[in-house]
């Protein structure tokens, strides 16, 4: 049964594809966006502007407007140290720690065979390039401590084993099942002061 118009369907469609929104949720949001006349407007904007302007970094691929983002064309920041993370929000937090002053890998999301994400979906390739033209000395593993972030990090290891790189990973201070995004900064903080080497 389909009444709504189809311009209000779409943008129900496209809410509902972000991650934990549900079809519910969706048409919650879009109705209540819809009745605010002046926010719409902005919201289409700001929406606009992010998708002319957005970019993502060539070495680390973090979200950035323009070339290298902010932490790789930092002069002070270690080069030689890379911590490699799932997700834009994941560097955000660990940002937060003012704890580490090397740079980032944003793999783009974790290995999950069962939803069809396997290794040539995520940044993998582009990592060990970026060992082997850099000589990068550290590669610090801060993934989701959840079956996909654990399965990530064998077959990282595994696979970097042979590339003369120190691979360490965060301490177990993070608790099981817990989002390296959700996890507060003190935690953090000192699961990257005791990493592990692996
Ligand atoms: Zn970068």
């Amino acid at each position: 049964m389909k009444h709504l118009p189809d311009f209000i369907q779409k943008l129900i469609d496209e809410f509902d594809k972000l991650p934990g929104i549900g079809p519910k949720t969706a048409t919650r949001l879009v109705f209540d966006l819809l009745h605010r006349q002046n926010d719409i407007k902005e919201f289409a904007n700001a929406l606009n502007n992010a998708y002319q302007q957005i970019s993502f970094c060539p070495e680390c691929f973090n979200l950035t407007d323009d070339g290298l983002c902010s932490i790789c064309a930092n002069p002070s920041r270690d080069k030689n140290i890379v911590c490699i993370v799932a997700h834009n929000q994941d560097v955000e937090a660990i940002e937060k720690t003012a704890e580490f002053d090397g740079v980032y890998h944003l793999l783009n999301g974790l290995l999950s065979p069962l939803e069809g994400i396997t290794p040539d979906k995520l940044k993998i390739k582009e990592l060990t390039r970026r060992i082997e033209k850099n000589g990068i000395k550290e590669v610090i593993l801060a993934l989701d401590q959840s079956m996909e972030g654990e399965a990530t990090a064998i077959y990282l290891s595994k696979l970097l084993k042979d590339h003369g790189v120190t691979i360490t990973q965060l301490a177990r201070g993070i608790p099981m099942g817990a989002n390296i995004e959700y996890t507060d900064e003190v935690t953090l903080s000192s699961a990257l002061k005791n990493r592990k080497k692996i």
